[in-house]
């Protein structure tokens, strides 16, 4: 299973988490949206998936809400 996708904040590289080097690897653990490794001092942001807000389309609560009256 593929981890997250990190694109290199200066442009150009994008890569899997476990493609990043070892030392922007650890930093990257917990870390969602960005983060700069202390160690080389690369800044990585998420790559986003193809489709960030398909979850705001579905939300099962709503419509569990109208049908429950
Ligand atoms: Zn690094």
């Amino acid at each position: 299973m593929r981890g997250s996708i990190w694109m290199s904040a200066l442009g150009g590289e994008v890569l899997y988490e476990e493609d990043l080097p070892a030392c922007c690897q650890r930093s990257a653990r917990g870390q969602e949206r960005s983060f700069e490794c202390p160690a080389c001092g690369a800044m990585w942001q998420t790559a986003l998936p193809m489709h960030p807000e398909e979850d705001a389309f579905s939300q099962p609560d709503l419509d569990e809400r109208k049908g429950a009256a």
